[in-house]
């Protein structure tokens, strides 16, 4: 297989002292190439020096997470351009709205998403974008810069089918994570992926987080990691009622189309 995890927060440091064994064992898996995911200033820096020690299987992302948006000022922004100007460093992002965890004031958050949505349109480069409890104000920011960017990706997608389908008819991509997998809470999302159009699907672990609950065995120390990509695909394939070749083979295609992203050249 040749899968692609879009969103993978490989700096966490759970990561620190085995990323070389969390890589090994997602090559072993399938995983052929990862978007390392930036969610402030210093975790891009961090994401980007990551990508740069593992060129062409690693790329990231640059941006401030909405948890921290109250960071966003002129020197952010200037450390995100700079980033930006990589081109290992593949999208603006994490950026969005959370009014579920609420970390930074709101006024905060809108500040911080619409300066970032205005520096991906200045840049032409693709949105990776988080959405959790803010749809109609997400939404209606998202709008006025859609046109200007050449793609928009809602990772971690979990929301309702109209938010959805909001995000389909603005011609974004959706990510789709482990979340799938949680018989508490997956149920809805189970049914919904049938609703997105393969060439709009992308598919990522958000690794440390949302292990998969129906891995087995459940590792103890709970941290998800790129590997599990493998199972997600294969649940995901099952409530499309698809073959997993096909899932992996399209996810892949739209990923490298969305971040421009070539095949690596040679094998680890
Ligand atoms: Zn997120």
């Amino acid at each position: 297989m040749d899968l692609i995890d879009i969103g993978a927060n490989l700096t966490h440091e759970s990561f620190r002292h085995d990323i070389d064994a969390v890589l090994a064992r997602a090559h072993a898996a399938g995983v052929a190439q990862m978007l390392v995911t930036g969610a402030s200033r210093a975790g891009s820096e961090q994401a980007l020096a990551l990508a740069h020690a593992h060129p062409g299987v690693l790329h990231a992302t640059a941006g401030v997470h909405p948890h921290h948006a109250i960071d966003y000022d002129a020197d952010t922004e200037a450390a995100l351009r700079a980033l930006l100007r990589d081109p290992a460093v593949r999208a603006v992002g994490e950026t969005g709205l959370d009014y579920y965890r609420n970390y930074a004031p709101r006024a905060a958050q809108l500040r911080a998403f619409e300066q970032q949505l205005a520096l991906a349109a200045e840049l032409g480069m693709p949105l990776f974008l988080h959405q959790r409890e803010a749809h109609s104000d997400f939404i209606a920011l998202l709008k006025t810069a859609r046109d200007q960017v050449p793609a928009a990706v809602v990772h971690c997608f979990t929301d309702t089918r109209a938010a959805l389908h909001d995000y389909l008819d603005l011609d974004c991509h959706i990510g789709i994570t482990g979340w799938l997998c949680d018989e508490r809470r997956g149920t809805p999302l189970r049914e919904l992926v049938r609703e997105i159009p393969g060439e709009r699907l992308l598919i990522e672990t958000d690794a440390p987080y949302l292990l998969p609950r129906s891995v087995r065995p459940q590792p103890s120390h709970r941290r998800n990691e790129p590997m599990y990509l493998a199972h997600i695909v294969a649940e995901l394939a099952r409530d499309r009622g698809e073959d997993v070749a096909r899932i992996a083979r399209q996810t892949g295609a739209n990923a490298r189309a969305v971040f421009g992203l070539a095949a690596p050249a040679a094998q680890r």
